[in-house]
This record gives structure tokens, sequence and C-alpha cells, in this order.
């Protein structure tokens, strides 16, 4: 039995429209995500990886076979996309998060900016990230599918809210446009979902 399995999206294929369309969400989750929840269970097959928790292998992604880091991280960074994306989402955060991006950043709007530029600036495929480390928030990007969870990271913290800009996140609507994905995908960010992930790393 395969210890690692595919989760379902929280939402149908198309319900993220007109912002990520629907063959894009199909690909992505049925063969992309797939891909990567396949190829970690083949990698820690047979040694002594089989068994650690998801979390485990990615806190010590700097000790483990490069298709652990790979393919963990896949696995990891699209589970946790699919959660912070919802139809109808969108607008601004609200209570101690809008707060705390205000405290950071001054307003909303330089958040959205400081965070578009990361994603932006990630050269080739990669994520950008928002991340309470030490109880403050802070922006940063990864390449390939690493995340700020990793031993490895240059910048190191708990994502609360992420976003994928690997060509296959959006080349099927926005072909080259990476900037209009970015833009357009504010739309479907789950707000109450990232305050949850923000209070879980306060600890409160
Ligand atoms: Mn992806």
């Amino acid at each position: 039995m395969s210890q690692f399995t595919l989760p379902n999206l929280p939402y149908p294929y198309d319900a993220l429209e007109p912002y990520i369309d629907k063959m894009t969400m199909e690909i992505h989750h049925t063969k992309h995500h797939q891909a990567y929840v396949n190829n970690l269970n083949n990698a820690i097959a047979g040694t002594e990886l089989a068994g650690k928790s998801l979390e485990e292998l990615i806190a010590n992604a700097s000790k483990v076979p490069i298709a652990v880091r790979n393919n963990g991280g896949g696995h990891w960074n699209h589970s946790f996309f699919w959660e912070i994306m919802k139809p109808q989402g969108g607008g601004q955060p609200t209570g101690e998060l809008l707060d705390a991006i205000k405290g950071t950043f001054d307003s909303f709007e330089n958040f959205q900016k400081a965070f578009h530029n990361a994603a932006m600036g990630r050269f080739g495929s990669g994520w950008a990230w928002l991340v309470v480390q030490n109880g403050k928030l802070l922006i940063t990007s990864t390449p390939n599918q690493d995340n700020p969870l990793m031993d490895l990271a240059e910048v190191k913290g708990i994502p609360i809210l992420g976003i994928d800009v690997w060509e296959h996140a959006y080349y099927l609507k926005y072909q080259n446009r990476r900037n209009e994905y970015i833009e357009n995908w504010w739309n479907v960010v789950n707000w109450d979902r990232v305050l949850n992930h923000f209070l879980q790393a306060k600890g409160k």
C-alpha cells in the first residue's frame, strides 16, 4: 500500500473560473500533483524513510535523496495550495492577520505589491510565500518544490500563504503572462484559511 495519497480538491475543477481555468486545475491536480505523490511513494518504498511523516521528510530536506526533497515538497506545497484558494475568495484578510499585515507592510496594498514582486522575481519555477518567522510576517520565495519549512531554505518560517509560479500553474490560460495570473489569483485567495494558518503559526 502506498503511504501517501492524492488529497481531493476542496471544490470542483471549474470552481476557480474565470481566474484559474478548469483544464489547468484538472491537469495540475490529477497529473502534476499525482505525479509528486507517486514519485514520493516510489522514492521512499523499501528505504529507512518509509513510514516517516511528510513533515519530517520536509524538515530534513537537506539529508534525504533529491527525489524525496523534490516530490515531498511537491506533495506538501500542492496540498497546501489547494486549501488556501476557494471560489468567491479574495478581498482582504480580517482580524489579527489584517492588523499584522498593516503593521509589517504599512498597508494591504503594499503587502500585495511586495508579494507580487516576490512571485514575479522568482526566476524559473518555484513559489512565493508569506510566512511567520518568530512571530513576524515575512515574504520569501523558493525554487522548484522547496518551501520555507525545509532545513535548507534560505528563509525559514511557517507558510500561511503561497502561490505556485511554475508555468504549469498558468500557461494554458495566461501563456507567458505570469503577471496577469498573479493579479487574478488574488480573487481566489481563501483568507479565512490563511488567518487560521496565521493563528496556528503564532501558537494561538
Ligand atoms: Mn504546481
